[in-house]
């Protein structure tokens, strides 16, 4: 993807001032940051630029104040965490343009960082306003973004800011990206693709990109039940939408035609209540589901067929737990599968990306985290990007 990044920057930035988007959105308890695997994804490149001498501004959202300044959204609380991540002192700046973030800048040295106050706390951010972005890329010299998370948004500091300054993607922003590019961009041949979470409706689009554009594409979770259904199956009790009948058909229609194979469950785990380890709990086949059932995870013959699939794949893109995989032993085809996309990751044979907020969760859980190529933490982004649709914050970064 011709975009450019931190290597195309001079090796002494000293003198100048880098506008960084960061993911700086974490997790709170009790005042403090409960996770900070978002700030140490945006290190790197917030010490490389201030190593080779620039003043670096980190840019960021907190919430959804909605234009209004919050003082319970303020990205000064997590200004500490910041600093003990970084292991560097960070100055809290409580403005993103004018008169204050000058004067900022004029007491910063080279190699200094500072932090301005949420951006969103101004309407001119969401409304991508062409005054505000200008106000705001006044004070900074180049422009990186390592916030793939917010890349889906038209946003000021997300978009209009890479159309003011010369931009760049960070070092986060440019591995994310890679992987994406190696998963579906232009991906070694065959790809399978695993869909699964509970339902069809959140992820209607994707499934519609999928059928066209990989060789294996597999169902599971939650949305297998509506094609099953769709095909004549008795789900019972289970999560279905029986409204999206025709679609599901329809989708199928479009997998035959572009010659992509559609892998549905023919075992399951079904229970009759949702809950984990009930002792009602059965492996049946999907025809033999009863009227009082549910089914809650795919079946251990299913998982082997899969993970037959696989080893003869190159390449692999999931989104979506195979089952309801909080409640053991509703976990297994997950945790199964995943293992198997991990060892054939780990033995070369193929590229795995994951993403998704209960993927990345379910990964975790399965121990296989660090063992996919790569495992994207980015939410809403990434299945925009997985419905095949152009994120603006990439596309100003690639123009
Ligand atoms: P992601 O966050 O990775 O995109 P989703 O939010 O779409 O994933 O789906 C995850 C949820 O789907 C989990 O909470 C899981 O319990 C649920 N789920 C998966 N399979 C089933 C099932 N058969 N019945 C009910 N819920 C399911
Ligand atoms: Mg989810």
């Amino acid at each position: 993807m011709p975009f450019k990044t931190l290597d195309d920057l001079p090796a002494d930035l000293t003198g100048k001032t880098a506008l960084v988007r960061v993911d700086l959105n974490l997790p709170m308890h009790e005042g403090r940051a409960s996770d900070l695997t978002r700030v140490e994804a945006v290190k790197p490149t917030i010490l490389e630029l201030a190593d080779k001498g620039a003043k670096v501004l980190l840019l960021a959202h907190f919430g959804r104040p909605k234009g209004r300044r919050h003082s319970t959204m303020s990205t000064s609380l997590v200004q500490g965490d910041l600093e003990r991540a970084l292991d560097r002192e960070v100055m809290f700046i409580p403005e993103v343009a004018g008169p204050v973030v000058e004067q900022a800048v004029g007491i910063l040295r080279p190699g200094d960082i500072g932090l301005l106050d949420n951006v969103r706390f101004w309407p001119g951010e969401e409304a991508n306003d062409p005054q505000f972005a200008s106000a705001v890329a006044a004070r900074g010299d180049i422009y990186v973004n390592d916030a793939f998370s917010a890349a889906h948004r038209a946003h000021a500091s997300t978009e209009g800011l890479a159309k003011l300054l010369p931009a760049f993607a960070g070092r986060a922003m440019e591995r994310e990206l890679q992987a994406l590019e190696r998963a579906l961009g232009s991906p070694e041949q065959p790809v399978a693709a695993v869909v699964g979470g509970a339902k069809v409706s959140t992820k209607l689009a994707v499934l519609e990109n999928l059928v066209g554009r990989v060789r294996h594409l597999i169902i599971g979770g939650g949305m297998a039940n509506t094609f099953l259904a769709a095909r004549g199956v008795d789900v019972g009790q289970s999560l279905c939408e029986h409204d999206l009948t025709e679609t599901v058909i329809a989708i199928l229609n479009r997998a035959d035609s572009a010659g992509c194979i559609v892998h549905l469950p023919y075992d399951v785990l079904v229970a009759k209540e949702f809950a984990a380890n009930p002792p009602s709990m059965r492996i049946v086949n999907v025809h033999e589901v009863a009227p009082d059932e549910m089914i809650l995870d795919i079946g251990p013959q299913a998982v082997e067929a899969l993970a037959d699939v696989l080893k003869t794949c190159r390449t692999l893109v999931w989104n979506g737990p195979l089952g309801a995989f909080e409640l053991p032993p509703f976990d297994q085809a997950t945790v199964a599968l995943a293992r198997t996309a991990a060892a054939l990751t780990q033995d070369g044979s193929l590229v795995s990306v994951a993403g998704g907020g209960d993927t990345v969760a379910a990964l975790a859980h399965a121990g296989v985290a660090d063992e996919f190529t790569y495992v994207s933490t980015a939410g809403g982004a990434f299945l925009e990007w997985m419905e095949g649709k152009r994120l603006p914050g990439v596309a100003a970064l690639t123009q």
